[in-house]
């Protein structure tokens, strides 16, 4: 025998059971986007290898070591994208939509990077990812890291996490904090690690991201940022700072002056939602983002102003063991037909239950899970069981008696009751309705409605 076939590192598969959580972790982003005013769009996942190159900056960890990069049959050479914000900017103006500004854009699916595989860290993973452009004031940071927040809490009840927030200044405040940055770290160049001495060349910032325990040290006394920035960018991080420290749900919150981000694309705000308990590791970034003003322009597009962020599904269903899943009523109706019994009449069956169930669900914008099913295999004593195993609310039991007079019996499976119905009677939505004992859900109502 040939040896089991098996994922490729780094990749897994969803089950049914993960992927229903999966599932909701993704609806509720949907539906906090459109609480928010963003609209879904999706690109290709992937792309000429320049979008990512480009934007995100050759010494970047992604674009140096990370991208899982080939060449077409036209030698062209694409990437599998390992995040979104490039591909949306290059969808941004390929399809001229700075015409329609302010945007606010949702996508959600994989993102692949060539890395170590560990809890938490994927090569294939998948995000959530918010983009809001044209819109330059401190107001959209603000609202767009209450969007995170409020994700994190729908998801769990409480965010579980801390924001972390820093500013990385306009272009002047940078380069004036790169230069004093650069003159404190050249002394000690030869005891820090040796990305860290790449780095100090090719992008200095990202030393203060160093997970080693000598840079740390030698870190710790580095100038800060917030001691750099020009009036206009100070100005604008008080704002941010000093309106989220008044919104509860973004408690606890703390500005980080060494979280820099790992891409170039960053100006002015960043931020990160780390996990406060152990359960992911040192994977403890579930959502990250920033603001990126010149991307837009670094593209070849006009200077747009934009702020975004995303957040990993798997970090996130790592974090949310508690999450509180969409209450959706469900009715699942097994078919058991008798072996003696022609396949004809089973399917007849199953297609009036299924199209009249559906049109009624689509009539009345009915939230409820519908499911019909055919168990055909085994004696009718297995089947039984398997349906009770598989939550049948109801079964439809066919035998040539009820046949030869156009009807079936039907079972609730939580009260043992059955009865036999004539097939006139399921094409009949009313009585499917009190058959099955479909009632519209009274919704979500305010305390003070009578
Ligand atoms: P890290 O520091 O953990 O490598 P990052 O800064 O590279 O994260 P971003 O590019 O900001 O991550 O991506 C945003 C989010 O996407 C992360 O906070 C994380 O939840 C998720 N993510 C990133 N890379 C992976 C991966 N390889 N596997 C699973 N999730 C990931
Ligand atoms: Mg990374």
């Amino acid at each position: 025998m040939s040896p089991k076939l098996q994922p490729v590192r780094g990749t897994h598969d969803i089950l049914p059971e993960e992927f229903e959580k999966f599932h909701a972790v993704v609806t509720r982003a949907r539906e906090l986007a459109t609480l928010y005013g963003f609209r879904e769009m999706a690109t290709p996942i992937f792309e000429q290898t320049e979008v990512f190159s480009r934007s995100m900056g050759e010494t970047s960890d992604v674009v140096s070591k990370e991208m899982f990069t080939f060449p077409t049959k036209g030698e062209e050479s694409v990437t599998l994208r390992p995040e979104f914000t490039a591909g949306i900017v290059r969808a941004f103006l390929s399809n001229g939509m700075q015409q329609h500004l302010p945007l606010k854009l949702f996508s959600t699916g994989p993102l692949f990077r060539y890395e170590r595989p560990q809890k938490g860290r994927q090569r294939q993973f998948h995000q959530v990812n918010f983009e809001y452009f044209g819109y330059d004031s401190p107001a959209a940071d603000v609202e767009t890291i209450c969007l995170a927040g409020h994700l994190l809490y729908s998801l769990s009840g409480k965010t579980g996490c801390t924001l972390l927030i820093n500013t990385l200044g306009d272009k002047e405040s940078r380069e004036k904090y790169r230069n004093a940055l650069v003159d404190y770290l050249t002394p000690y160049a030869k005891d820090m690690s040796e990305d860290s001495q790449r780095r100090l060349v090719s992008n200095p910032l990202r030393i203060l991201d160093s997970k080693s325990e000598q840079d740390k040290k030698i870190i710790h006394d580095a100038p800060k940022i917030t001691d750099y920035l020009s009036s206009s960018a100070k100005t604008r991080f008080d704002f941010v700072c000093e309106t989220l420290s008044k919104m509860p749900a973004m408690q606890p919150m703390k500005v980080s002056p060494s979280l820099v981000r790992g891409l170039d694309y960053y100006t002015d705000t960043i931020f990160e939602f780390v996990a406060e308990t152990g359960e992911l590791g040192t994977q403890n970034t579930v959502l990250a983002g920033g603001r990126y003003d010149g991307l837009v322009e670094q593209l070849g597009g006009n200077s747009v102003p934009a702020i975004g962020f995303a957040a990993g599904i798997e970090r996130l269903l790592l974090l949310t063991k508690t999450l509180e899943w969409d209450n959706v009523r469900q009715l699942k109706i097994m078919i058991l037909p008798f072996e003696a019994v022609l396949p004809e009449a089973t399917l007849m069956i199953a297609a009036i239950l299924r199209n009249e169930l559906y049109a009624h669900q689509r009539k009345t914008n009915l939230k409820w899970k519908f499911t019909v099913e055919s168990l055909w295999q085994g004696n009718l004593k297995k089947r039984m069981e398997r349906a009770a195993q598989r939550n049948a609310d109801y079964v439809i039991i066919l035998g040539p008696e009820e046949v030869s007079r156009d009807a079936c019996v039907v079972k609730n499976m939580k009260t043992g009751k059955q009865e036999e119905v004539s097939l006139a009677n399921l094409k009949d939505e009313n009585k499917l309705i009190e058959l099955f004992n479909i009632t519209q859900d009274p919704g979500f109502r305010r305390n003070d409605e009578k």
